[in-house]
């Protein structure tokens, strides 16, 4: 037993003078001994960019709007309405009675062997040739002043009806006697028709058959006389030589006769059907 007490005061001993050794002992620096073999690059301690503060910048108070004032407009209510007694109902105007026209009769045309040979009569007369080129287009009816004036003097109508070979009718007409021979209507047709010319042939013819008209009978007849389509009044005669004027000169009546007597018209204003 006191052995092991002894020991113990040993160890107790011991770790006093460790103790002081330790303490009289310079302490060496830990850092020494790890320090490594190999020298480390010296730390660059990187700082960190701060953000740089902005400004609380104050944010406007939102102005509270101002509040809405509803108005209600209360509808009246609806007022009621007259019932009215239905419109009378407005009489009709009457209807006009439209006059019933009688339309024309219709005429038959009967071709005749006279009439067949018609057409060949009048184109053999020199202007009438063309005759039978006509188409009906209208124009010369449409630019021919005389039946601007006059409904019944239609120049298309008479070459159709030459055409057709209704001899009489045509050759009867006053219409072949109204035409000017202003030649408009030769200038326009697409065909080439002498319409004026056709109806000279036409005249011709008629006054070969007897159907002269009066009127012309008397310019005929006081041409062969006087001298003169008109026969001048012997008061005019006579007022003339009173105001200083000369008398005017008598027409060669005889060298007119042999002109009438050689071309037939003598015979012709003799033998004229119409009066
Ligand atoms: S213009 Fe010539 S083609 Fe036309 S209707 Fe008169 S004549 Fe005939
Ligand atoms: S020539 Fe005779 S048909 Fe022809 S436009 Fe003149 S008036 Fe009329």
């Amino acid at each position: 037993m006191p052995q092991t007490r002894r020991k113990k005061k040993t160890k107790t001993v011991t770790s006093a003078k460790t103790r002081k050794r330790a303490k009289k002992q310079p302490k060496f620096k830990t850092e020494a001994k790890s320090k490594p073999t190999e020298e480390t690059p010296p730390k660059i301690e990187e700082k960190e960019a701060k953000p740089t503060e902005q400004p609380i910048i104050e944010k406007p108070q939102e102005t509270e709007a101002p509040p809405q004032i509803v108005v209600k407009m209360e509808t009246p209510p609806p007022t009621p309405q007259p019932i009215l007694p239905p419109p009378m109902p407005t009489p009709s105007p009457p209807i006009p009675t439209v006059e019933k026209k009688e339309m024309p009769q219709k005429t038959v045309l009967k071709i005749t062997p006279e009439s067949a040979r018609f057409k060949y009569e009048v184109k053999k007369i020199p202007g009438a040739e063309r005759l039978m080129l006509c188409f009906q287009c209208g124009t010369c009816t449409a630019d021919c002043p005389v039946a601007r004036f006059n409904e019944e003097y239609r120049p298309r109508k008479i070459l159709r009806m030459t055409q057709l070979g209704i001899k009489d009718q045509v050759l009867k007409s006053d219409s072949i006697w109204l035409c000017a021979a202003c030649y408009t209507c030769v200038d326009r047709c697409p065909q080439g028709v002498e319409i004026s010319s056709v109806l000279r042939a036409l005249r011709h013819l008629a006054v070969k058959e007897g159907y002269m008209p009066p009127l012309f009978k008397e310019l005929g007849t006081a041409i062969l006389q006087t001298g003169y389509a008109f026969k001048i009044p012997e008061l005019r005669i006579k007022k003339r030589g009173d105001i200083g004027l000369p008398p005017l000169p008598k027409g060669n009546t005889e060298d007119i006769a042999k002109l009438f007597n050689a071309t037939g018209f003598s015979k012709l204003l003799e033998t004229s059907k119409r009066s």
